[in-house]
Protein backbone atom coordinates (compact mmCIF):
# COMPACT_ATOMS: atom_id res chain seq x y z
CA UNK A 1 0.00 0.00 0.00
CA UNK A 2 1.78 3.34 -0.76
CA UNK A 3 1.46 6.07 1.59
CA UNK A 4 3.31 9.30 2.00
CA UNK A 5 6.72 7.41 3.90
CA UNK A 6 6.98 5.35 0.53
CA UNK A 7 5.90 7.62 -2.17
CA UNK A 8 9.71 8.07 -3.04
CA UNK A 9 10.08 4.66 -3.14
CA UNK A 10 7.03 3.73 -5.23
CA UNK A 11 8.08 6.80 -7.53
CA UNK A 12 11.46 4.83 -8.03
CA UNK A 13 9.96 1.85 -8.52
CA UNK A 14 7.60 2.86 -11.28
CA UNK A 15 10.32 4.25 -13.09
CA UNK A 16 12.09 1.58 -12.73
CA UNK A 17 9.32 -0.81 -14.53
CA UNK A 18 7.83 -2.95 -11.38
CA UNK A 19 4.65 -3.27 -12.21
CA UNK A 20 3.76 -4.57 -8.95
CA UNK A 21 4.11 -0.69 -7.87
CA UNK A 22 2.57 0.70 -11.30
CA UNK A 23 -0.77 -1.57 -10.17
CA UNK A 24 -0.61 -0.11 -6.94
CA UNK A 25 -0.32 3.09 -8.26
CA UNK A 26 -2.97 2.75 -10.42
CA UNK A 27 -5.32 1.57 -7.45
CA UNK A 28 -4.42 5.05 -6.16
CA UNK A 29 -5.65 6.93 -8.54
CA UNK A 30 -8.43 5.13 -8.89
CA UNK A 31 -9.53 5.91 -5.46
CA UNK A 32 -12.00 7.98 -4.05
CA UNK A 33 -11.04 8.40 -0.54
CA UNK A 34 -10.01 12.12 -0.04
CA UNK A 35 -6.69 11.16 1.59
CA UNK A 36 -5.57 9.27 -1.43
CA UNK A 37 -6.35 11.69 -3.55
CA UNK A 38 -3.86 13.81 -2.07
CA UNK A 39 -1.25 11.25 -2.17
CA UNK A 40 -2.14 10.43 -6.39
CA UNK A 41 -1.60 14.29 -6.83
CA UNK A 42 1.91 13.96 -5.09
CA UNK A 43 2.58 10.75 -7.01
CA UNK A 44 1.58 12.61 -10.17
CA UNK A 45 3.66 15.67 -9.37
CA UNK A 46 6.66 13.65 -9.35
CA UNK A 47 6.38 11.73 -12.16
CA UNK A 48 5.00 14.83 -14.39
CA UNK A 49 8.88 15.16 -15.85
CA UNK A 50 8.88 11.65 -17.35
CA UNK A 51 5.52 11.58 -18.98
CA UNK A 52 4.45 12.43 -22.69
CA UNK A 53 6.69 10.19 -24.44
CA UNK A 54 4.85 7.21 -25.52
CA UNK A 55 2.25 6.83 -28.12
CA UNK A 56 -0.95 7.12 -27.38
CA UNK A 57 -3.36 5.35 -28.98
CA UNK A 58 -7.19 4.57 -28.17
CA UNK A 59 -9.33 1.35 -29.94
CA UNK A 60 -13.03 0.91 -29.77
CA UNK A 61 -15.12 -1.71 -31.40
CA UNK A 62 -18.26 -3.59 -30.91
CA UNK A 63 -18.24 -6.75 -28.25
CA UNK A 64 -16.97 -9.85 -30.47
CA UNK A 65 -15.27 -7.55 -33.30
CA UNK A 66 -11.98 -8.85 -32.38
CA UNK A 67 -9.97 -6.00 -29.44
CA UNK A 68 -8.74 -8.46 -27.57
CA UNK A 69 -7.63 -10.86 -30.47
CA UNK A 70 -6.18 -7.31 -32.14
CA UNK A 71 -4.29 -6.54 -29.62
CA UNK A 72 -2.84 -10.08 -28.56
CA UNK A 73 -1.53 -10.02 -32.36
CA UNK A 74 -0.77 -6.07 -32.44
CA UNK A 75 0.78 -5.86 -28.65
CA UNK A 76 2.99 -9.15 -29.98
CA UNK A 77 4.37 -7.27 -33.14
CA UNK A 78 5.46 -4.55 -31.17
CA UNK A 79 6.85 -5.93 -28.54
CA UNK A 80 8.86 -8.30 -31.41
CA UNK A 81 9.92 -4.39 -32.39
CA UNK A 82 11.60 -3.94 -29.32
CA UNK A 83 8.49 -1.82 -27.41
CA UNK A 84 7.00 -1.63 -24.24
CA UNK A 85 3.20 -1.94 -24.36
CA UNK A 86 0.70 -0.87 -21.34
CA UNK A 87 -3.13 -1.76 -22.60
CA UNK A 88 -5.84 -0.12 -20.55
CA UNK A 89 -9.20 -1.71 -21.08
CA UNK A 90 -11.83 0.71 -19.47
CA UNK A 91 -15.60 -1.81 -19.54
CA UNK A 92 -17.74 1.22 -19.85
CA UNK A 93 -20.75 -1.11 -19.27
CA UNK A 94 -19.67 -2.38 -16.21
CA UNK A 95 -22.10 -1.29 -13.62
CA UNK A 96 -24.76 -3.09 -16.06
CA UNK A 97 -22.60 -6.28 -17.39
CA UNK A 98 -20.62 -6.84 -14.18
CA UNK A 99 -17.48 -6.05 -16.41
CA UNK A 100 -18.36 -8.98 -18.50
CA UNK A 101 -17.64 -7.44 -21.59
CA UNK A 102 -13.91 -6.38 -21.17
CA UNK A 103 -13.22 -8.16 -17.50
CA UNK A 104 -12.61 -12.11 -18.90
CA UNK A 105 -9.47 -12.66 -17.67
CA UNK A 106 -8.34 -14.89 -20.13
CA UNK A 107 -8.70 -12.00 -22.83
CA UNK A 108 -4.57 -11.26 -23.83
CA UNK A 109 -3.63 -14.20 -21.76
CA UNK A 110 -0.02 -14.25 -24.03
CA UNK A 111 -0.08 -10.44 -24.01
CA UNK A 112 -0.32 -10.61 -20.12
CA UNK A 113 2.65 -12.72 -19.74
CA UNK A 114 4.73 -11.46 -21.74
CA UNK A 115 7.79 -9.10 -18.92
CA UNK A 116 7.48 -5.78 -21.90
CA UNK A 117 3.86 -5.53 -21.91
CA UNK A 118 0.61 -4.36 -18.78
CA UNK A 119 -2.43 -4.91 -19.10
CA UNK A 120 -5.34 -3.13 -16.67
CA UNK A 121 -8.86 -3.78 -16.65
CA UNK A 122 -10.54 -1.13 -15.50
CA UNK A 123 -14.42 -1.08 -14.66
CA UNK A 124 -16.63 2.10 -15.13
CA UNK A 125 -16.69 3.93 -11.82
CA UNK A 126 -18.66 6.67 -13.19
CA UNK A 127 -21.48 7.87 -15.05
CA UNK A 128 -23.18 5.46 -17.44
CA UNK A 129 -22.04 5.15 -20.27
CA UNK A 130 -19.04 6.80 -19.43
CA UNK A 131 -15.09 6.16 -18.75
CA UNK A 132 -13.53 7.32 -15.54
CA UNK A 133 -11.52 10.72 -16.33
CA UNK A 134 -8.58 9.20 -13.95
CA UNK A 135 -8.05 7.12 -17.02
CA UNK A 136 -6.12 9.67 -18.13
CA UNK A 137 -3.65 9.77 -15.54
CA UNK A 138 -3.63 6.17 -15.92
CA UNK A 139 -1.84 6.73 -19.28
CA UNK A 140 1.04 9.35 -17.98
CA UNK A 141 1.47 6.67 -15.23
CA UNK A 142 2.19 3.92 -18.13
CA UNK A 143 4.38 6.89 -19.54
CA UNK A 144 6.66 7.17 -16.36
CA UNK A 145 6.86 3.28 -16.26
CA UNK A 146 8.67 3.60 -19.70
CA UNK A 147 5.64 2.29 -21.88
CA UNK A 148 5.96 3.51 -25.24
CA UNK A 149 2.80 2.19 -26.33
CA UNK A 150 0.17 3.08 -23.92
CA UNK A 151 -3.28 1.53 -25.54
CA UNK A 152 -6.74 2.41 -24.37
CA UNK A 153 -9.34 -0.03 -25.22
CA UNK A 154 -13.08 0.04 -24.93
CA UNK A 155 -16.50 -0.94 -26.07
CA UNK A 156 -18.74 1.18 -28.37
CA UNK A 157 -20.82 2.50 -25.95
CA UNK A 158 -22.35 5.46 -24.95
CA UNK A 159 -19.85 8.82 -24.25
CA UNK A 160 -16.90 6.09 -24.10
CA UNK A 161 -15.57 6.89 -27.33
CA UNK A 162 -15.61 10.61 -27.52
CA UNK A 163 -14.70 10.42 -24.07
CA UNK A 164 -11.10 8.07 -25.11
CA UNK A 165 -10.89 10.01 -28.35
CA UNK A 166 -10.29 13.13 -25.80
CA UNK A 167 -7.26 11.42 -24.59
CA UNK A 168 -4.85 9.50 -26.99
CA UNK A 169 -3.37 10.49 -30.15
CA UNK A 170 -4.61 8.35 -32.72
CA UNK A 171 -7.90 6.78 -32.68
CA UNK A 172 -8.47 3.82 -34.04
CA UNK A 173 -12.23 2.22 -35.07
CA UNK A 174 -12.37 -1.54 -35.47
CA UNK A 175 -14.52 -3.04 -37.46
CA UNK A 176 -15.95 -6.20 -38.84
CA UNK A 177 -17.50 -7.04 -42.21
CA UNK A 178 -20.68 -8.69 -42.80
CA UNK A 179 -23.89 -10.23 -41.84
CA UNK A 180 -25.08 -6.87 -41.88
CA UNK A 181 -22.38 -5.39 -39.82
CA UNK A 182 -21.37 -3.51 -43.09
CA UNK A 183 -22.16 0.04 -42.25
CA UNK A 184 -22.14 -0.57 -38.23
CA UNK A 185 -19.08 1.97 -38.52
CA UNK A 186 -20.42 4.15 -40.60
CA UNK A 187 -22.82 6.31 -37.72
CA UNK A 188 -22.15 9.90 -37.57
CA UNK A 189 -19.76 10.35 -34.91
CA UNK A 190 -17.60 7.52 -34.88
CA UNK A 191 -16.11 8.34 -38.35
CA UNK A 192 -15.57 11.96 -37.56
CA UNK A 193 -13.50 10.82 -34.63
CA UNK A 194 -11.39 7.94 -36.61
CA UNK A 195 -7.99 8.53 -37.81
CA UNK A 196 -7.70 4.61 -38.49
CA UNK A 197 -10.27 2.11 -39.71
CA UNK A 198 -9.52 -1.15 -39.42
CA UNK A 199 -11.76 -4.13 -41.04
CA UNK A 200 -10.88 -7.28 -38.70
CA UNK A 201 -11.59 -11.15 -39.54
CA UNK A 202 -10.10 -11.11 -43.35
CA UNK A 203 -10.06 -14.80 -43.72
CA UNK A 204 -11.40 -17.47 -44.62
CA UNK A 205 -14.79 -16.66 -46.47
CA UNK A 206 -15.37 -13.42 -45.37
CA UNK A 207 -12.56 -11.46 -47.50
CA UNK A 208 -15.41 -10.63 -49.86
CA UNK A 209 -17.26 -8.69 -47.44
CA UNK A 210 -14.37 -6.87 -46.07
CA UNK A 211 -13.56 -5.99 -49.40
CA UNK A 212 -17.14 -4.59 -49.97
CA UNK A 213 -17.03 -2.94 -46.64
CA UNK A 214 -13.65 -1.10 -46.70
CA UNK A 215 -14.65 0.23 -49.90
CA UNK A 216 -17.86 1.75 -48.10
CA UNK A 217 -15.74 2.76 -45.57
CA UNK A 218 -13.19 4.63 -47.85
CA UNK A 219 -15.77 6.26 -49.48
CA UNK A 220 -17.47 7.73 -46.49
CA UNK A 221 -14.03 8.69 -45.22
CA UNK A 222 -13.92 10.79 -48.68
CA UNK A 223 -17.11 12.98 -47.94
CA UNK A 224 -16.53 13.70 -43.97
CA UNK A 225 -14.64 16.59 -42.99
CA UNK A 226 -10.93 16.15 -41.94
CA UNK A 227 -10.52 15.73 -38.55
CA UNK A 228 -6.72 17.67 -39.12
CA UNK A 229 -5.55 18.82 -42.49
CA UNK A 230 -2.37 17.09 -42.69
CA UNK A 231 -4.38 13.38 -42.26
CA UNK A 232 -6.49 11.63 -44.02
CA UNK A 233 -7.66 9.09 -42.30
CA UNK A 234 -7.29 5.16 -43.64
CA UNK A 235 -8.66 2.09 -43.83
CA UNK A 236 -6.77 -1.02 -43.56
CA UNK A 237 -8.05 -4.99 -43.15
CA UNK A 238 -6.40 -7.41 -41.00
CA UNK A 239 -6.93 -10.94 -39.37
CA UNK A 240 -6.48 -10.78 -36.12
CA UNK A 241 -6.83 -14.70 -35.73
CA UNK A 242 -3.92 -15.25 -38.38
CA UNK A 243 -1.88 -12.33 -37.40
CA UNK A 244 -2.29 -10.91 -40.82
CA UNK A 245 -1.86 -7.08 -41.64
CA UNK A 246 -1.14 -6.16 -38.36
CA UNK A 247 2.46 -4.94 -38.95
CA UNK A 248 0.57 -2.55 -41.67
CA UNK A 249 -1.44 -0.91 -38.78
CA UNK A 250 1.60 -0.16 -36.63
CA UNK A 251 3.05 1.05 -40.46
CA UNK A 252 -0.19 3.13 -40.48
CA UNK A 253 0.47 4.76 -37.02
CA UNK A 254 3.43 5.55 -37.59
CA UNK A 255 3.05 7.49 -40.79
CA UNK A 256 0.06 9.12 -38.50
CA UNK A 257 2.56 9.95 -36.16
CA UNK A 258 5.25 11.30 -38.20
CA UNK A 259 2.78 13.79 -40.27
CA UNK A 260 0.96 14.97 -36.93
CA UNK A 261 4.68 15.29 -35.17
CA UNK A 262 6.23 17.17 -38.21
CA UNK A 263 3.05 19.36 -38.31
CA UNK A 264 3.02 20.10 -34.79
CA UNK A 265 -0.42 18.99 -34.82
CA UNK A 266 0.08 16.59 -32.24
CA UNK A 267 1.42 19.05 -29.97
CA UNK A 268 -1.48 21.50 -29.84
CA UNK A 269 -3.61 18.24 -29.61
CA UNK A 270 -2.47 17.04 -26.60
CA UNK A 271 -2.25 20.33 -25.23
CA UNK A 272 -5.94 20.81 -26.03
CA UNK A 273 -6.48 17.54 -24.67
CA UNK A 274 -4.70 18.26 -21.42
CA UNK A 275 -6.78 22.21 -20.91
CA UNK A 276 -9.84 20.31 -21.51
CA UNK A 277 -9.10 17.91 -19.21
CA UNK A 278 -8.48 20.47 -16.39
CA UNK A 279 -11.42 22.34 -17.39
CA UNK A 280 -13.69 19.30 -16.86
CA UNK A 281 -12.17 18.63 -13.68
CA UNK A 282 -12.73 22.12 -12.01
CA UNK A 283 -16.10 22.04 -12.98
CA UNK A 284 -16.27 18.73 -11.68
CA UNK A 285 -15.16 19.49 -8.48
CA UNK A 286 -16.65 22.87 -7.94
CA UNK A 287 -20.12 21.14 -8.56
CA UNK A 288 -19.30 18.30 -6.01
CA UNK A 289 -17.85 21.39 -3.20
CA UNK A 290 -20.91 23.41 -3.59
CA UNK A 291 -23.50 20.83 -3.62
CA UNK A 292 -21.18 19.43 -0.31
CA UNK A 293 -22.77 22.84 1.51
CA UNK A 294 -25.83 21.72 3.72
CA UNK A 295 -27.57 25.18 3.03
CA UNK A 296 -27.03 24.46 -1.28
CA UNK A 297 -28.51 20.74 -0.59
CA UNK A 298 -31.64 22.18 1.77
CA UNK A 299 -32.17 24.41 -0.92
CA UNK A 300 -31.69 22.08 -4.24
CA UNK A 301 -34.30 19.18 -1.48
CA UNK A 302 -36.95 22.27 -1.75
CA UNK A 303 -36.45 22.90 -5.43
CA UNK A 304 -36.85 19.06 -6.16
CA UNK A 305 -40.01 19.10 -4.63
CA UNK A 306 -41.07 21.64 -6.05
CA UNK A 307 -40.55 20.57 -9.44
CA UNK A 308 -41.75 17.09 -8.81
CA UNK A 309 -45.43 18.32 -7.93
CA UNK A 310 -45.04 20.45 -11.17
CA UNK A 311 -45.08 24.23 -9.26
CA UNK A 312 -41.84 25.14 -10.87
CA UNK A 313 -40.89 24.17 -14.27
CA UNK A 314 -37.46 22.43 -14.59
CA UNK A 315 -35.65 25.88 -16.24
CA UNK A 316 -36.65 27.78 -13.31
CA UNK A 317 -35.33 25.18 -11.35
CA UNK A 318 -31.94 25.55 -13.03
CA UNK A 319 -32.38 29.18 -12.78
CA UNK A 320 -33.12 29.40 -8.97
CA UNK A 321 -30.28 27.15 -8.09
CA UNK A 322 -27.88 29.14 -10.39
CA UNK A 323 -28.77 32.02 -8.32
CA UNK A 324 -28.95 30.94 -5.13
CA UNK A 325 -24.99 29.44 -5.55
CA UNK A 326 -24.39 33.06 -7.18
CA UNK A 327 -25.90 34.69 -4.83
CA UNK A 328 -24.10 32.51 -1.85
CA UNK A 329 -20.71 32.73 -3.17
CA UNK A 330 -20.41 36.31 -3.81
CA UNK A 331 -22.53 37.90 -1.08
P1 LIG B 1 -13.68 -8.48 -28.48
O1 LIG B 1 -14.96 -8.73 -27.75
O2 LIG B 1 -13.81 -7.33 -29.41
O3 LIG B 1 -12.48 -8.38 -27.60
O4 LIG B 1 -13.46 -9.75 -29.45
P2 LIG B 1 -12.53 -11.05 -29.27
O5 LIG B 1 -11.12 -10.73 -29.54
O6 LIG B 1 -12.85 -11.71 -27.98
O7 LIG B 1 -13.04 -11.94 -30.49
C1 LIG B 1 -14.39 -12.37 -30.61
C2 LIG B 1 -14.42 -13.62 -31.46
O8 LIG B 1 -13.97 -13.32 -32.77
C3 LIG B 1 -13.51 -14.71 -30.92
O9 LIG B 1 -14.15 -15.94 -31.13
C4 LIG B 1 -12.28 -14.61 -31.80
O10 LIG B 1 -11.60 -15.82 -31.94
C5 LIG B 1 -12.88 -14.17 -33.10
N1 LIG B 1 -11.92 -13.41 -33.91
C6 LIG B 1 -11.17 -12.35 -33.50
N2 LIG B 1 -10.39 -11.92 -34.52
C7 LIG B 1 -10.66 -12.72 -35.58
C8 LIG B 1 -10.17 -12.78 -36.93
O11 LIG B 1 -9.31 -12.02 -37.37
N3 LIG B 1 -10.71 -13.73 -37.74
C9 LIG B 1 -11.68 -14.58 -37.31
N4 LIG B 1 -12.15 -15.48 -38.18
N5 LIG B 1 -12.15 -14.57 -36.06
C10 LIG B 1 -11.64 -13.65 -35.19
Amino acid sequence: MIDSRNLEDCQQRIRQGDRAALAQAMTLIESKLPAHRALSAQLLDRLMPHTGNAKRLGITGTPGAGKSTFLEAFGGTLIAHGHRVAVIAVDPSSPISGGSILGDKNRMLNLSRSDQAFIRPVPSSCHLGGISPRTRELILLCEAANYDVVIVETVGVGQSETEVAEMVDCFISLQIAGAGDDLQGIKKGIMEMADLVIINKDDGDNHGNVEIARHMYHSALQIIRRKYPVWQPQVLTCSALKKRGINEVWQAVLAFWQVMSASGQLTTLRQQQSLGWVRRQIEENALTTLFARPDVQLHYQRLEHMLLSKQLSPRACVNDITDFITHKIFN
